[in-house]
């Protein structure tokens, strides 16, 4: 359904002409994580000391497939992201149950579909959590995430009866650095894991000059644990304040929300079947001068064959947008 709405023509070639396309690299990435963290929880893998591995030996099996990232910048933020992730691996508590399988109805549809991840709590709370190495969502594409929660939700809460506590995505690419204020309240502030000491740094050099440290010590302090990333190599006056917790974010699944994600369904469904699967000028491209390039040349899995956005990169090559 998404594909769907991002580009008609994507859908066309996925779905009714069956091509296969080409995967991407936030999606080899994403499925390596997806079957790692699988395996922990299914009881297969008991010591994550591989996970760091793992990531790398992805990354350097990407880079012989030719699967680019869309510049080295953004590459090296997102590894350094994964990096902190995989090297600081926490398994959560209660029991876990996995890519379920739910059949739901919407409207006259039928839907199947998988949840990532069931977990009963340690206070029997049934909780839904999806795994994302997407950057956080904000506006319309939290809107657009969500849904995917929501229909999860739905899915389970009809077919099992099953009352669903929380929808909640945990973001690989974040992570909340915690500390109590004055008032006896927990601070939370999320920061990129690749930039966990960077973002925190004027925090922690204001706590350390204030205990007593010299400015140069301070300053040699930080320069090595921004190099390392290395929360734990800061001085206790740090760590017995502050301290990390794994990065969810809750969704609420309201009435609207909850109408809107139906709709959603419904009319997505509706506008495919509106369209006749033989004739091809149906299935519109995506609109590039609304849109931007970036997704057709990076992630959509039809890139290396797709007609128009090659006749429009050739037309516009300064206009190109990874
Ligand atoms: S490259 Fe762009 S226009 Fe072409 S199928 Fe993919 S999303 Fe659609």
């Amino acid at each position: 359904m998404n594909t769907m709405n991002t580009c008609n023509f994507e859908y066309y070639n996925t779905y009714v002409k069956k091509n296969r396309g080409i995967s991407n690299c936030y999606g080899e990435v994403g499925n390596e994580m997806h079957d790692y963290i699988e395996n922990v929880y299914r009881g297969n893998i008991t010591d994550t000391s591989d996970f760091n591995q793992k990531l790398h030996n992805k990354l350097l099996e990407l880079e012989i497939m030719d699967l680019d990232f869309p510049s080295e910048v953004i590459k090296a933020s997102f590894v350094k992201d994964m990096d902190h992730f995989t090297r600081n691996f926490n398994k959560l508590d209660g029991n876990f149950t996995l890519e379920k399988m739910f059949v739901t109805q919407i409207g006259e549809h039928y839907l199947l579909g998988y949840i990532d991840a069931i977990q009963v709590d340690e206070e029997d709370n049934t909780n839904i959590i999806d795994w994302k190495t997407s950057s956080k969502f904000t506006g319309s594409k939290l809107q657009h995430a969500g849904r995917q929660l929501v229909i999860y939700k739905l899915g389970l809460e009809k077919t099992s009866g099953i009352d669903i506590k929380v929808i909640k995505w945990c973001m690989l690419k974040y992570i909340n650095v915690c500390w109590k204020l004055k008032n006896g309240n927990t601070k939370k502030k999320m920061v990129n894991r690749g930039k966990l000491i960077k973002e925190m740094k004027s925090t922690f050099e204001k706590e350390m000059i204030k205990s007593g440290m010299n400015e140069i010590e301070v300053g040699m302090i930080l320069m090595t644990t921004e190099e390392n990333n290395s929360f734990n190599d800061l001085p206790n006056v740090i760590t017995d304040k502050y301290w990390l917790e794994d990065c969810f974010i809750e969704y609420e699944a309201t009435d609207d929300v909850i109408k809107e994600a139906e709709d959603y369904v419904v009319n997505t469904i509706q506008e495919i079947e509106s369209k006749n699967i033989h004739n091809e000028s149906e299935w519109k491209p995506l609109d590039f001068e609304k849109e931007g390039t970036f997704y057709c040349n990076t992630l959509c899995s039809h890139r290396k064959t797709c007609k128009f956005i090659a006749q429009y990169n050739k037309e516009n090559p300064f206009k190109r947008s990874f």
